[in-house]
């Protein structure tokens, strides 16, 4: 059998996500340190030559930071309002240490309504490939600002995952709070063992995954089979590793054996921009 984490070493396009509890304490502030070795390794991977888009979260946590513990968000005109706040903060420090790095960076903000309409979903498209023709690294968020349920994706998983079609991308990286797939929850179950590769999202597969994600957080482990499928769909392999050391990106590109892969189902639609 082809072995898929050599084939990683030659990923040209790369979508990475990471959601609001890597990227904040539980404060709800953005963990500056984290932030500044993502930045760094993604900007490495420019260097190389790479082309690399970030689909971060983090906007509603921190705009209700920003705003104190006076403030929670009870409504969704006040969630709505919060990432507001927080999606300009957000964009500011990821454009400053990109900025030290030397590299440009670009806001793009999501709805779902966008992707389901093929007139918009081309905008989105042509924009995103344009900037990376631009070399330059599009930060893509969904729009909460605007986003009610009937027009959202809800979670930055199947976001990313829509974006890793959107622009063909090689491979969909998530940045999770552990270590990859169980066969079982490993906050509750001793036993529980990580699964490398994952090659047929079944019934099985689907079952181990509960639906819980974390308190700041909107993403657990079915939103993240979600996005695999999705990406498999498009014929794009898709991992999940432990984002609270970035670090772990390179181990993943150099073919370790790190995290969960998923391989991309044999049939997928690998049609340049077959999503546009
Ligand atoms: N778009 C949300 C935010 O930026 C994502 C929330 C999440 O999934 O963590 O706050």
């Amino acid at each position: 059998m082809e072995n898929i984490r050599e084939r990683l070493k030659y990923c040209t396009r790369i979508v990475v996500k990471v959601g609001t509890s890597t990227l904040t304490y539980d404060t709800g502030k953005l963990n500056l340190q984290r932030i500044e070795r993502l930045v760094r390794v993604l900007s490495d991977f420019k260097n190389q030559g790479k082309d690399v888009i970030l689909v971060t979260s983090g906007a509603i946590s921190v705009g209700a930071a920003k705003l104190g513990p006076l403030h929670p968000p009870t409504s969704i005109a006040e969630k709505q309002a919060m990432a507001a706040i927080g999606q300009g903060i957000l964009m500011h420090v990821y454009g400053k240490i990109f900025g030290e790095y030397g590299q440009t960076t670009a806001q793009v903000l999501l709805t779902k309504d966008i992707v389901d309409n093929l007139h918009t979903r081309k905008n989105a498209c042509n924009t995103l490939n344009t900037l990376l023709s631009m070399n330059v690294i599009p930060v893509v968020n969904e729009n909460d600002t605007v986003a009610t349920e009937e027009i959202e994706f809800g979670d930055n998983d199947t976001l990313s995952a829509i974006v890793a079609a959107l622009v063909d991308a090689s491979l969909l990286i998530l940045l999770s709070d552990i270590d990859g797939l169980y066969t079982c929850d490993p906050h509750r179950h001793d036993g529980a063992v990580l699964i490398p590769e994952v090659y047929d999202i079944d019934v099985h597969i689907e079952s181990i995954a509960d639906d819980k994600g974390t308190e700041r957080g909107t993403g657990g482990m079915r939103t993240k089979i979600m996005a695999a499928k999705i990406a498999g769909g498009y014929g794009i392999p898709m991992a999940i590793i432990n984002g609270n050391e970035p670090h772990n990106i390179y181990e993943l590109i150099e073919g370790k054996d790190i995290g969960t892969v998923f391989i991309p189902d044999k049939n997928g639609k690998k049609e340049s921009n077959a999503i546009c």
